[in-house]
């Protein structure tokens, strides 16, 4: 990490990055608002020869020690801010994502859609598709699925947020997508992950059941490496001995991420409780701990769902839900977008 003076000029960090990539590394120059900072990752040997510290403008240089680079709150102490249509991610508190687990016809996915824009949501999500535990449940619509959140988009304006399974399925799903998700259980599918690294959209990147927060960052990583840094990390719960819950929802995670990383971080209280009593309080907790967004799940008739039926929020009390939760945002001192 190379940290340039307050005086720097835009010559003497050009210089900087074209000597590192002379010398085989990968540079990244980050504007900070007190100073500009440029990472350059690559082999240590062969940037051991360059005297940084002697180069015009550079004030220090200093080794990253933690595993994760281009992620690493050091690299870049001010947050990261992802523009989606006109929306704000990363500052402060943006809002909800809101939307059924998964697009099941034209009729529930516009609804949906009517209800959480009304309500005031930031993006509406919607499964085309889904990665089941069974491959004898319902699979997700696919293709026809992405026409419909398209359609839902054009009507409500909300920004579309849906997940990808497959490398094949890259295109089409950028075609439509404003945010790329990848679910919690291909956080580690690592050819996955470069994929959405080498798109132009931001990437929404799910931790794992059973992976550390380490693990999560080192997967952030990967996109990153590829050259896009959009990324929104989600905390969806975890697995541990406990089962009164669908997943443990590791609310210190997100404290332990905004230390370590200058990427947004939001949580998904409706898998983490698997029956919608819970969200609301689990939602409230995730606000409080610096959460910077919420992503929910709504249906219309939530006991005709195919997916996740106990733990969608009613289209029509999702107004209320809303809320519920601006008021909790408040008594933080913050807003809601
Ligand atoms: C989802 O958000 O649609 C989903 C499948 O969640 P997860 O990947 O966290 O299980
Ligand atoms: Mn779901």
């Amino acid at each position: 990490m190379i940290v340039m003076g307050s005086g720097a000029t835009a010559d003497q960090i050009e210089h900087v990055v074209v000597r590192l990539r002379e010398a085989g590394a990968d540079a990244r120059v980050s504007h900070g608002r007190e100073a500009t900072v440029i990472g350059a990752i690559g082999e240590r040997e062969a940037l051991a020869g360059l005297p940084l510290e002697g180069f015009p403008g550079v004030e220090r240089v200093l080794p990253i020690l933690k595993p994760y680079k281009l992620v690493a709150r050091e690299l870049s102490p001010d947050p990261t801010v992802i523009e989606v249509r006109g929306r704000k991610i990363g500052d402060s508190f943006f809002g909800l994502i809101a939307g059924p687990c998964t697009v099941e016809n034209r009729e529930q996915t516009l609804e949906t859609a009517r209800a959480v824009a009304a309500a005031g949501a930031t993006m509406l999500r919607g499964g085309a598709f889904k990665p089941r535990t069974s491959p004898y449940t319902f699979q997700g619509l696919g293709l026809d699925a992405l026409e419909l959140l398209r359609e839902a988009r054009e009507e409500t304006g909300l920004p579309i947020v849906t997940e990808l399974l497959d490398p094949r399925h890259v295109e089409d799903v950028i075609d439509v997508a404003d945010v790329v998700q990848i679910g919690a259980r291909n956080m580690q599918n690592f050819l996955l992950l470069a994929e959405v690294g080498r798109i132009d959209k931001p990437v929404l990147l799910k931790r794992g059941p059973s992976a550390s927060v380490e693990e999560l960052l080192m997967a952030a990583e990967y996109v990153a490496k590829e050259g896009n840094e959009q990324i929104i990390l989600c905390e969806r719960g975890i697995k541990t001995f406990e089962s009164s819950l669908r997943y443990t929802l590791d609310l210190g995670s997100v404290a332990v991420l905004k230390e370590e990383t200058h990427l947004p971080v939001i949580v998904d209280p409706s898998h983490a409780a698997g029956r919608r009593a819970l969200v609301l309080p689990l939602a409230r907790a995730a606000i409080a701990v610096g959460a910077n967004g919420i992503m929910v799940e709504s249906h219309p008739r939530p006991e005709e769902a195919l997916c996740d039926a106990a733990q969608q929020i009613p289209a029509d009390e999702f107004g209320e839900f809303a809320r519920e939760v601006a008021e909790v945002v408040a008594l933080m001192g913050k807003q809601v977008g």
